[in-house]
Parts: C-alpha cells; structure tokens; sequence
C-alpha cells in the first residue's frame, strides 16, 4: 500500500518505489545510503511530491524527508537567516517567521506543500520571480550527503579558501578540485551559451560559476533534482515582508495584446505579473466560490494582468498602479485599469 502511494507524484507517471524510507535524522540517510549501495539500488529524495516532471518518482529506495525531517533548525532574525531540515514546507516556515517581520521569499504556487528539499532541487520559483529570483538567489549553505556517505558542508568560499579545499587530499578535495577543472576551460562557453532569461531552471546552474570571483557548492546542488546529493540541511537568506502591497488589474481584447504588454509593464518594477486569460476569467465568474472575488473586472476581457506592487508607505502603494494605469493608457496598452489598495 505504501509503495502504491509513494508511486506517484503530481506528473503523470506512475512507476513503484523498490522501498521507502522515512529518514529521521542524518544518521538515519546514511544507514540508507549504505543500504542502498549494498543492494545496487538508487536512491530517491522526495519532499512534497508536488513535482510535475516525474522527480519524485522511481524504482529506487525512495527517502521522505517530509515526515520527520522537518525542524526549523535555528532563525537569526538580525542576520536574516533560517536553518532547515529538507522536509519543512515552504508556508510553515513563514508562518513561524511573521512575527519577526520576515519571510522566505521564492513562491512555488505549491507553497503550501513544497519542501525545502524540493524546492532547492528543483531551483523553484513563482509569481514573485521577477522580484526576488529563484531558491538559488537565496541560498547561504547546505549540509548535503554524497551517495558514497560522504558529508559535506557547501557554503561561499573566496578564491582563496576555495584553493585551500583543491589541497585537500580527501573526497572535498577531489570534488572542489574537479569542478573547477570542469568550469574553468568553459567558462567563456558558459556565459555565451547560457539563456539570458529570468527564470530558467533547467540543467546545472553552471552559470552560478562561470565569470564569478566566489564558489559555493550549494548554487551547484540547487536544481539539481537530487542527482548529486541528498539534502541534510540548508541555510536561506530571509526577505523583509513588504509593508504595503496594490494591485493594478489591466484588461485586454486579445491574449496577444497581454502577453505584449509585458514588458512596458516591467518598466514600473512590480513584484509580480500574473496572466489570467479568458477560460480562468469564465471559470472564476461561473464559481460559486471564486465569484466575488472577480469584483474587480470590467466588461469581458479576453485577458487581464493582474500587476501587483510592493511599497513601504500606503501612499506609495497608491501611488505606484495609478502612475502606471495613467501611464499605460496614454500609450493605449489595455482598455481598463482599475487599481486595488486593499485587495480582498
Ligand atoms: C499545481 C502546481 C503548481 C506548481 N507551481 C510551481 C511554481 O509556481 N513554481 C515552481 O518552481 N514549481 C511549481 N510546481 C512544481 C513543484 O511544486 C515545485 O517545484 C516544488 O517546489 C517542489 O517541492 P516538493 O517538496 O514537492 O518536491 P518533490 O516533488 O518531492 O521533489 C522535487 C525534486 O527535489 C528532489 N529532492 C527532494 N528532497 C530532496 C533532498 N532532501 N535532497 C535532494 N533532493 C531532493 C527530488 O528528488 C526531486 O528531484 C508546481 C506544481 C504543481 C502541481
């Protein structure tokens, strides 16, 4: 029964586990790791389960990491840092950190259930991203476990210090010398080639490397999907809440025109855009639910952005959606602009 639940994942595959276990501790993945050479059999990491790709399923030993390694290690709410165990989600960390005016800020629409786990390896992100990046972008340190047993502890390293751990004569030493006999010829590869998008996930973040002055091994294990280690621990930068958020919600005739509207609307820094086009709109205004929550739009717009705001004053909240309404529609980019101070 437990194989058939751990068989799935929120993809479309279905492929049975060989086991499961439900680590508690660091000594708990390494007795695991050690089975798991023992028998031949790969080892799976899984947090949330919330992946869309198939991650989080396989014919291997599979780990949850949800169940029982989910503390909150430590908060350093001067420094703005957090100390986690992989399985904690993403939302209970931030609940535990309102009170100290904090969050972490990557916003997977899973936020709820994704854990940190996941999250660093899978580099996730959401609506927020053009604002704060990705997990990588906020990511100090990791304690992680190599399929050999090895553990190690990734952190930012100056040339320096990083040239100390090249001299090294165990497994670090070989792992850090290596890595850098990988980048160093490519680098100029590596800044040409890869995609200059905002959010890009895909692939090692090989460009977390090429052209930079410090190393940290964590940025290389973020997205990484768990095909290099096993995640103990993490140490994230936390975020100031923002103050005041506003909403300007700007209608459009066709898809086109919105997705066109982008980027002049990228002019104004909001946190986030947000596309919502006709079938979402039909949908919401024929939900019971979701209906009054669609008070705001005018006419029938075949596609709306809902462009949000942060600002640190009420009057900077107002202020930010109305200059770009006026803005917009002198350029005639959308027909209707209202502005939302208080979003129910
Ligand atoms: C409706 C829906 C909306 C989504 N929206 C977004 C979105 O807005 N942005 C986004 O980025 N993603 C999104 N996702 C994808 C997914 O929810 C996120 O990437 C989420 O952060 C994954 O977290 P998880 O805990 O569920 O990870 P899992 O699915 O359990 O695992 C993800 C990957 O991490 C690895 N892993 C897990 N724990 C560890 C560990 N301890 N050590 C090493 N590797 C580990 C797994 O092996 C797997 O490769 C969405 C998914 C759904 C179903």
């Amino acid at each position: 029964h437990s194989r058939g639940l751990y068989a799935t994942d929120a993809s479309l595959y279905e492929m049975f586990p060989v086991a499961v276990a439900l680590p508690r501790d660091e000594a708990d993945v390494l007795a695991a790791l050690r089975l798991a050479r023992e028998f031949g059999v790969s080892v799976l990491a899984r947090g949330g389960g919330t992946s869309l790709a198939g991650q989080a399923v396989g014919h291997s030993l599979v780990l949850d990491f949800s169940r029982y390694m989910n503390r909150l290690l430590e908060v350093n709410p001067e420094e703005r840092w957090a100390r986690v165990e992989p399985g904690l989600v993403r939302d209970e960390l931030n609940r535990r950190l309102a009170p100290h005016g904090l969050h972490f800020a990557p916003d997977p629409a899973t936020s709820s259930r994704a854990n940190f786990g996941g999250m660093i390896a899978n580099n996730s992100s959401g609506t927020r991203s053009i604002f704060y990046g990705k997990t990588v972008d906020h990511l100090l340190e990791l304690k992680v476990a190599l399929a050999d047993g090895t553990v190690l502890h990734f952190g930012e390293l100056s040339p320096e210090a990083y040239e100390a751990r090249c001299r090294q004569t165990d497994r670090e030493g070989e792992i850090h010398r290596r890595f850098r006999e990988l980048i160093r010829p490519h680098e100029a590869d590596i800044l040409a080639a890869f995609p200059k998008v905002m959010r890009r996930v895909q692939g090692y973040n090989l460009d977390e490397f090429a052209g930079k002055t410090n190393w940290n091994l964590a940025k290389l294990i973020c997205g990484s999907e768990g095909t290099l280690a096993l995640i103990l621990e993490a140490k994230v930068r936390l975020e100031p809440l923002p103050a005041h958020k506003s909403l300007c919600v700007v209608h459009f005739r066709g898809l086109g025109e919105a997705l066109r509207g982008v980027n002049p609307i990228l002019e104004f820094g909001p946190s986030a855009v947000e596309l919502l086009d006709e079938k979402v709109l039909a949908q919401a205004r024929n939900n019971l639910l979701t209906r009054r929550l669609c008070y705001f739009l005018e006419g029938e717009p075949s596609a709306v952005l809902v462009v949000e705001f942060f600002a640190d004053t009420a009057e900077e909240a107002a202020r930010r959606p109305a200059q770009m309404a006026q803005a917009l529609q002198s350029r005639g980019i959308g027909y209707a602009w209202p502005v939302l101070t208080d979003p129910r």
